[in-house]
């Protein structure tokens, strides 16, 4: 126990560190940002350059700024139904852009969990935002929730995408593990740190041109109410 709270305790401290340094990167990033799309004018080969390097290292400061600090998190019973329904509401624009059509299969019922309802958004949110990521050409992506009849829920996302090489499966998680150009490599990092607070697991499984299932298992409040 005395181990797991001093592991807790260090996580806790990495946490606050990178929020905290991710804030005092941004804004002069901001200024720098800002600056070279002023002056496009230049060589606008190493503008172009300059600007994705930039929005790389912005893109890890918002998901570093995400790791939030962990000793404020406050836990709340909410419906599964409405985090999820939340969270594709916000990608919804984006995701009719890239002809991609969220299918929600709610047909065994609501679920009650007690969690930290924007911890768990940002799961969603990370988790559909590299399904949407992974599929160029659209598709479908079904979010469905199952009951496991050992006191659990299962929340699974079902993409259509480019899927994920067996070998790599075990890294995912892993920090700054990406396989994108301009990917941090830190949100399922984030994803798999806030489930393991929910007492939760993430599994993997995917077919290379085929996609990607997601399954994350988290513990239920109550049974199920239909
Ligand atoms: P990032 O998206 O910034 O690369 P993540 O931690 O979100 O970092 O994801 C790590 C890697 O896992 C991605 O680079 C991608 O290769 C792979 N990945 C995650 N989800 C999917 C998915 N649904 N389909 C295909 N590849 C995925
Ligand atoms: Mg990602």
């Amino acid at each position: 126990a005395e181990e797991f709270l001093l592991q807790s305790e260090k996580l806790s401290i990495v946490g606050e560190l990178a929020a905290g340094v991710a804030h005092e990167i941004r804004n002069p990033l901001t200024t720098i940002k800002g600056f070279l799309q002023l002056y496009k004018s230049g060589n606008s080969q190493i503008n172009a350059l300059l600007l994705s390097e930039l929005e790389r290292i912005e893109n890890i400061t918002t998901e570093m700024l995400s790791l939030g600090k962990p000793q404020a998190i406050q836990m709340d019973t909410a419906k599964l139904t409405d985090i999820i329904e939340n969270t594709v509401e916000l990608l919804s624009p984006q995701a009719n852009m890239n002809g991609i059509q969220f299918k929600l299969n709610f047909a065994d019922g609501d679920f009650l969990i007690s969690c930290e309802k924007n911890q768990i958004k940002q799961v969603f949110l990370n988790i559909l935002k590299n399904a949407m990521e992974a599929m160029e050409k659209g598709g479908d992506i079904e979010i469905s929730l199952k009951d496991n009849n050992e006191g659990e829920c299962i929340v699974s996302f079902q993409d259509q995408g480019c899927g994920i090489p067996d070998e790599f499966l075990p890294r995912l998680g892993e920090p700054f593990y990406t396989l994108k150009e301009k990917g941090t490599g830190l949100g399922l990092m984030i994803c798999h740190k806030i489930i393991k607070q929910h007492h939760g697991s993430i599994v993997y499984k995917s077919k290379i041109g085929e996609g990607t299932l997601i399954e994350i298992t988290l513990p239920l409040l109550r049974q199920k109410i239909r």
